[in-house]
């Protein structure tokens, strides 16, 4: 069956594709497409999917935004490099580190520098394929930006 091997992806008014609705040609780019895959490569194929698939499109953001907030900057690189300062500069035992490292304040000051992608445009209702997963629509925040964004969107539609 030629059809079952055709993605199955739905792009009526997708503002990326060049896709005329041709299935011989590549749903990205419009060129011939390779046999019945619907894809004329691989690289169509990627490309698609980090603009429509939320595991790939969830992917790809947090790599455009090097996994910081775009809001204040921090990530959980930030959390790293404050433990190598302090371990550069403050004298303790290996067991003393251990046991900061394992400390609440130290927990949620990893929590708090902890990043995630999310819509620009909340609430989504869903997080299956479409065209509400294309890059510019989505944002990496730290969970602090996170949490001042949310309590400022219940706010408004308070
Ligand atoms: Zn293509
Ligand atoms: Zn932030
Ligand atoms: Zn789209």
């Amino acid at each position: 069956m030629l059809l079952q091997l055709v993605p199955d992806v739905t792009l009526d008014g997708c503002a990326l594709s060049g896709w005329h609705g041709d299935p011989a040609r590549c749903r990205w780019c419009d060129a011939p497409a390779r046999g019945a895959t619907g894809w004329c490569s691989l690289a169509c194929e990627d490309l698609y999917r980090a603009e429509h698939d939320w595991g790939a499109a969830h992917t790809a953001a947090l790599i455009r935004d090097n996994e910081r907030c775009t809001d204040c900057g921090h990530g959980p690189v930030s959390a790293a490099e404050a433990r190598l300062l302090i371990r550069a500069f403050i004298p303790m035992t290996h067991e003393q580190a251990a046991e900061l490292w394992r400390s609440q304040e130290w927990l949620a000051l990893q929590l708090a520098f902890s990043v995630d992608v999310v819509h620009r445009m909340p609430p989504v209702q869903s997080y299956r394929s479409g065209c509400h997963n294309h890059q510019r629509g989505l944002v990496t925040l730290c969970r602090r930006c996170q949490d001042r964004t949310r309590s400022s969107i219940d706010l408004r539609t308070a």
